[in-house]
């Protein structure tokens, strides 16, 4: 008997062990969360098609679970989004790239500080220790973006649209971001950096070109790149 379990057991790891693998993809994937503990990610939205608006080319933006509104970050005073990273100092250098890839777009302009004026902060783990003290951690993900709403605030866009600002941002990279080429960690933090603009993930098979595509093979070369899409979108929910 206690074999024969063995043996299911065997065959049952076997069988999740390609599924595991497709797991250890996921970019990121936390969307937002009030002060409640819920947290959303891809496996939630499996099945769910968020992708590219072709009629005007902007892209989805997070909707709270609360409000149903979008989310975006409140613009400094300075006219900036200050942005702090405080994680292992061997992702630095990654991080200043994929900031400055979101200034070169022109539209918003992130500026990095080292106080607490930051409203989005980077956290970037080297161990699976710390990634395991991280609640927020999902074996196999690379990153999370967790985005806290400011349920007092509202912005109406000049077509309507209802927003509301996002109080602070944590972005936390994981362990496995480090075994990544400089392109792909490069890609990650892009990626973070554009849920915490307010950006969602695209599940559409089409959009797989593009930065906010919700998954990605590790070990190929990822885009590494925005283009004219995120840029009209940014001009869209922020101008
Ligand atoms: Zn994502």
């Amino acid at each position: 008997m206690k074999k024969k379990l063995l043996v299911l057991l065997s065959i049952m790891l076997l069988l999740f062990a390609p599924v595991y693998t497709t797991t250890q993809n996921v970019l990121a994937n936390s969307k937002h969360q009030s002060t409640t503990k819920r947290v959303f990610n891809d496996r939630n939205y499996k099945g769910k098609v968020n992708d590219k608006n072709t009629s005007t080319s902007v892209l989805p933006f997070i909707k709270d679970y609360k409000t149903g509104l979008s989310i975006k970050q409140k613009i400094n005073d300075d006219g900036t989004i200050h942005v702090r990273y405080d994680g292992n100092p061997s992702l630095i250098a990654n991080f200043q790239t994929a900031i400055a890839t979101w200034n070169k777009l022109g539209v918003i302009k992130f500026k990095i500080v080292d106080d607490s004026s930051a409203v989005v902060n980077v956290h970037g783990n080297l161990t699976s220790k710390e990634d395991n003290d991280n609640p927020y951690y999902i074996k196999g993900n690379l990153g999370d973006t967790n985005n806290y709403v400011d349920y007092n605030s509202l912005i109406v866009l000049s077509d309507g649209t209802k927003m509301n600002y996002i109080s602070n941002s944590n972005i936390f990279l994981y362990s496995d971001v480090s075994k990544l080429s400089d392109n792909n960690k490069n890609h990650i933090i892009i990626h973070e950096l554009g849920h915490a603009l307010g950006f969602d993930d695209l599940y559409s098979q089409k959009d797989r070109g593009l930065m906010m595509f919700y998954n990605a093979q590790t070990g190929s070369t990822l885009l590494n790149k925005l283009g004219s899409d995120e840029k009209n979108s940014l001009k869209h929910y922020y101008q």
